[in-house]
């Protein structure tokens, strides 16, 4: 997914992650980590400003990236 290799790259908002090598931004009060991945199904994995980014968990985005290459 061409998206995930964008925000990684954009130096600008490494600082948003949650962690190095995650494109997951990082939860905050206001943008709680409580909602669960749509590919996996596992609870608590995404923020709201993640899915509406279509975002999965790290978990799932590394196995995409990994069958990719
Ligand atoms: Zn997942």
């Amino acid at each position: 997914m061409s998206r995930y290799y964008q925000e990684d790259c954009a130096p600008h908002n490494a600082r948003e992650f949650a962690n190095t090598g995650s494109a997951l931004r990082r939860a905050t009060r206001d943008n709680p980590r409580n909602l669960p991945c749509p590919t996996c199904g596992a609870p608590d994995r995404l923020t709201y400003a993640d899915k509406m980014r279509g975002y999965q968990c790290d978990e799932c985005a590394n196995a995409a990236e990994w069958g990719a290459s």
